[in-house]
């Protein structure tokens, strides 16, 4: 080193030097005085330059001549290396980093970067930033210079997603949504299912109990219709007893005969539920309309007798024939002959009007009484299972009546004329 400087034979080395090795930017001597440093920059085509700064800020600190030193110039692509020379004087190399890695070199796409200690020398190519970057960093082996070199490659979207891969892609994730979809529609369809399984156990159990209901409606039936041929054998049963006591043959021979009778109806009408019952089509059979009455009424006179009710029958042509279950007829005028004695209880003068007609090709069957008629607010119920206004009654008869004349194509209708009145429409079956 020159004692004196600036010298004009280091500049000639130096520029020797940074010609040979382009990445030297400059060589520098520093002389410390104390707090100050004296520094005399070679290398520069301009010739040697002179600066003075503060020592302890700006230079490493050494403990023996012959120790080196690296410092990163922030913000410069560049760093220094130091060395001390002797006690108070120092030779400084300046790097350009970025001269270190041939920048034309670097393939497109690609990046290259150097840092010492943390601190970022110089990068270059593709900016490294980007999202789509992969990035792997290596430390140069030299401890005297402990650099890092990071290589990088940013992609492309189209590199990422190639439309060679996007297509089969797509499909897997086509594939997929179907997938779920498939599976989320059956989980559907099975609950849907479940759901109906119970909808249909429910239905089941209210058909069950529907059944039930009717049995015990049909029961309730059978006991209605009953009780008048069991009330008749009990009573004609007595009067035979009476009679066998006074030994009056005839008597005994009439309540007998009347046994056998109810004892008969009783099984018809049993027979005629159970056909009920099972749904069983009605036993139609052509007969005069006048017998099929007369039959009828023969059941119940004793009764209005003994009860001092009138009875006017009235038949407009005893050569009418109907088309009738002949017993199922029998019932329904009996079940109203028995409604209007019922009305009838306590009134003055009590009558029950039964007369036949007819309207066009039907044939009228009419059972009235001078009772207090229909409750007009009933009018519209009366034939409902177990409608009734009667404290003991079962309100069962006229649903019978109503089902049975259906039965033989006819209809039933209530209305009040002197009190009530129950007409029967029959389809005629001509003359006899
Ligand atoms: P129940 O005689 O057990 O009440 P029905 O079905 O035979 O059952 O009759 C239903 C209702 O119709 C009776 O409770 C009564 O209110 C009314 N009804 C039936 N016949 C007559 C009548 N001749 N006069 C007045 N009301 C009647």
């Amino acid at each position: 080193m020159s004692p004196t400087e600036p010298s004009p034979t280091i500049q000639g080395l130096a520029n020797s030097i940074t010609a040979f090795y382009p990445r030297i930017d400059d060589i520098a001597t520093i002389h410390v005085d104390g707090p100050t440093a004296h520094v005399v920059t070679y290398g520069k085509p301009t010739g040697p330059t002179v600066a003075e700064y503060p020592a302890g800020a700006e230079l490493p600190g050494f403990n023996k001549p012959g120790e080196t030193a690296i410092r990163a110039i922030v913000g410069k692509n560049a760093y220094d290396i130091y060395k001390l020379v002797e006690s108070n004087r120092l030779l400084r190399l300046r790097i350009n980093a970025s001269a270190l890695l041939p920048a034309d070199e670097i393939s497109p796409g690609y990046f290259v970067g150097l840092s010492l200690d943390d601190i970022k020398l110089f990068t270059s190519g593709a900016n490294e930033a980007s999202r789509l970057s992969a990035a792997t960093s290596l430390s140069a082996s030299n401890p005297g210079q402990p650099l890092h070199l990071t290589l990088g490659r940013r992609f492309s979207l189209g590199e990422l997603m190639p439309p060679r891969l996007i297509a089969p892609l797509m499909l897997g994730l086509a594939a997929l949504v179907w997938l779920v979809v498939g599976y989320r529609n059956a989980r559907q369809e099975r609950h849907r299912q479940e759901r109906r399984a119970a909808l249909l156990e429910q239905e089941a159990r209210l058909a069950h109990a529907g059944r039930v209901n009717a049995l015990g409606e049909m029961a309730s039936g059978i006991a209605h219709e009953l009780a008048q041929p069991v009330a008749a054998l009990l009573s004609q049963s007595q009067a035979a007893r009476r009679a066998l006591v006074i030994q009056d043959n005839d008597i005994l021979l009439q309540a007998l005969d009347a046994n056998v009778r109810e004892a008969k109806r009783a099984g018809d009408i049993l027979g005629r539920m159970r056909a009920y019952i099972s749904g069983a089509k009605a036993r139609i059979e052509m007969v005069a309309l006048a017998d099929a009455l007369t039959d009828a009424v023969r059941l119940v006179e004793a009764d209005l007798v003994q009860r001092s009710i009138a009875l006017n029958i009235a038949i407009s042509d005893r050569s009418c024939m109907v088309a009738i279950d002949v017993i199922s007829f029998q019932q329904v005028i009996h079940n109203l002959i028995r409604n209007a004695v019922e009305a009838l209880f306590g009134r003055p003068e009590p009558r029950i009007n039964l007369w036949t007609g007819s309207e066009g090709q039907d044939v009228i069957i009419a059972v009235a009484d001078n009772g207090p008629g229909i409750d007009v607010a009933a009018l519209d119920r009366i034939f409902e299972p177990f409608f009734t206004t009667k404290p003991d009654g079962m309100g069962l008869g006229l649903p019978l009546c109503a089902r049975l004349i259906e039965k033989m194509n006819g209809t039933i209708e209530a209305r009040n004329d002197d009190g009530g009145c129950f007409i029967i429409r029959l389809p005629s079956g001509g003359a006899q």
